[in-house]
């Protein structure tokens, strides 16, 4: 590639919204541009950095059984209806109507049209396991954009889907795909750490997340120094909250009942407390009649203050009026019969209120979890409430703490969520009546996998990890470019122009990624672009060094000073 063939355009200053530091830099060395909020044309510089990691992602996707295929952007809402999650899913999902006033919405995610595709093509056991997977554009209409391509709204997404005729089957799929996860984020270059996920309001049994290790991140990571324990804070905290549970209290009684929804935890109605350590918790309770049947549900979603409303995945429960955030008055006016209810929520906390105030008067309802024997029967208002001083005394998991594993103490850092692997079951096909017939003539549900990888958002977190006080320094594997050649003085010398030429198609010819700057700029302000580029190597030729000793200037991105080489040696150097 030729510079003057290219598009090259730095800036000397980043934008005052541009907070962090690959935000800033990326800005600055032109590998994007902000069109709106969370919205960004990926210029043709960033453009080659975002192939490079799809060109990694994709071969080990297809080096471990997955097929690729490009599924649409634009979603028929009835999907989402049927998979329940057009209630769920929450302003996140942008949602419109075509001209026939039929709702669409512009896909997040891709587990309904999946679903759909594999229940209308895979009939028997025989055509199992399968996995498929793209890489697209996706539109979150996140609540707070920022960073960059970090936190956009729409941004570029690998998402694989397997499906299995089993459990045992899924498990593997899972595995494969957690080990192709690891493969692609060392090939990256990137310091990271696979981590537990607690995935209780995905609805999945297991979860982990990819976290590039950085000060910006927006994640908790608990890991253990000595040994292989690490997990997100809110599956830590859980954890802690597990293990330090009492017994259900005594008036209670305990009794199984079908999942009622997306509880994350066993949690009390009457002990709001228990929930102290959680960014949220949903409660879901229902009353149930003299035959035993559920008649009333009700949610309240209890959410830490710094918590984002938005991230809160709501089950769907049959009854529910109303989702909105709700003030100590609302929840006085919701429960109006037995106000003291409120009584203990913590001011750390926010209360979602989703029910009719027909609830409050109401007894005896049953709650609990996903989480078999761990219901609660018997449940009313306002008893047993805890002081409001207890809830203030919020514990939530801290570096010291003792380690789950029982090996030492634990540590906190922060990270960069750059993908998720999910055990989703048959959350999805059973919703959406996707089944096969299996070696019985039977139909059964298939039991799915999901595996989710933040593209664009893995250059924000590779200059996260990786810049100086000049610019980028890209890790080689995803850099724009591998190698600069800069010729000095070309246009006054002919034995520059003939050298530089010669290095260029060399370089050209032993398959090296490599960019003549040939736009003639000086000396300096020409560096200086390829530093805050940040390509890894950088070949200088000047009429100087020519004539000297025939050799040319290597520089390292990395590198403390200059080192001579003979031009016939780059390629060797580089490669
Ligand atoms: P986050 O917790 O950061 O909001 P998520 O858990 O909602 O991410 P997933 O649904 O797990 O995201 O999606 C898979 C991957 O897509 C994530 O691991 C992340 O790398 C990427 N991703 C998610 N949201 C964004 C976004 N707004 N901008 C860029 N990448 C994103
Ligand atoms: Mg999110
Ligand atoms: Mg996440
Ligand atoms: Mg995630």
């Amino acid at each position: 590639m030729k510079a003057s063939q290219f598009f090259i355009s730095t800036l000397k200053e980043a934008p005052a919204e541009a907070e962090i530091i690959s935000h800033q830099l990326m800005m600055r060395a032109g590998l994007i541009k902000r069109i709106g909020s969370g919205i960004y044309t990926y210029m043709p510089m960033g453009l080659r950095s975002v192939r490079k990691v799809e060109q990694i992602v994709r071969e080990e996707m297809n080096k471990a059984g997955a097929i690729e295929l490009l599924m649409p952007a634009v979603q028929p809402a009835e999907l989402w209806q049927e998979s329940g999650r057009w209630e769920q899913y929450g302003p996140e999902l942008l949602r419109f109507k075509d001209r026939h006033a039929r709702d669409f919405v512009v896909g997040p995610t891709h587990e309904e049209v999946i679903t759909d595709l594999v229940r209308r093509d895979f009939k028997s056991y025989k055509q199992l396991p399968v996995n498929f997977y793209q890489v697209q554009a996706k539109f979150r209409d996140e609540i707070r954009p920022r960073f960059g391509v970090m936190r956009g709204r729409e941004f570029i997404m690998k998402d694989a889907y397997s499906f299995d005729k089993d459990e045992a089957g899924m498990k593997v799929s899972y595995d494969k795909m957690f080990n192709a996860y690891m493969t692609i984020f060392n090939r990256l270059g990137l310091n990271f750490r696979a981590v537990a996920a607690d995935n209780g309001s995905i609805g999945g049994t297991g979860s982990h997340e990819f976290h590039v290790i950085a000060e910006t991140g927006e994640d908790d990571i608990v890991y253990n120094l000595n040994s292989d324990y690490a997990a997100n804070i809110e599956a830590a905290e859980a954890v802690a909250l597990v293990s330090e549970r009492a017994e259900p209290q005594q008036t209670l009684e305990k009794q199984h009942t079908p999942n009622m929804g997306k509880c994350e935890l066993v949690a009390e109605f009457l002990n709001i407390p228990l929930v102290k350590h959680l960014k949220s918790v949903v409660l879901a309770a229902e009353q149930v009649n003299e035959n035993g049947e559920a008649v009333t549900q009700i949610v309240l979603v209890l959410l830490r203050a710094d918590h984002q409303l938005n991230e809160v995945k709501l089950s769907k429960l049959p009854g529910l009026s109303t989702t909105r955030m709700a003030t100590e008055d609302d929840i006085m006016q919701a429960f109006n019969t037995k106000p003291g209810f409120i009584g203990p929520v913590h001011p750390a906390q926010k209360v979602l209120v989703v029910a009719d105030k027909t609830v409050a008067n109401m007894s005896d309802f049953v709650c609990g979890a996903n989480e078999v024997d761990y219901h609660f029967t018997g449940v009313n208002w306002g008893r047993d409430l805890p002081e409001p001083d207890l809830v203030a005394d919020v514990r939530n998991v801290v570096a010291g703490d003792p380690a789950p594993d029982g090996n030492g103490t634990v540590d906190i850092c922060r990270g960069i969520e750059v993908g998720h692997v999910f055990q989703l079951g048959t959350k999805y096909s059973e919703a959406m009546k996707a089944t096969f017939l299996d070696e019985n003539g039977k139909p059964q549900p298939f039991v799915m996998g999901c595996y989710g990888i933040g593209v664009t958002r893995i250059l924000g977190a590779a200059i996260e990890q990786n810049f100086d006080a000049k610019g980028i320094l890209w890790p080689a594997a995803i850099a724009p470019f591998e190698v600069v050649i800069c010729p000095v003085g070309a246009d006054k010398n002919e034995q520059v122009r003939y050298e530089t030429n010669n290095l260029y198609n060399d370089l050209l010819k032993e398959g090296v990624d490599v960019i003549l700057d040939d736009r003639g700029e000086r000396p300096g302000s020409m560096f200086a672009d390829w530093e805050l580029i940040g390509v890894p190597h950088r070949v200088t030729i000047g009429d100087r060094g020519l004539k000297e000793d025939g050799m040319v200037e290597y520089r390292g991105r990395r590198d403390e000073a200059a080192t001579k080489l003979l031009p016939e040696d780059v390629a060797a150097h580089v490669l």
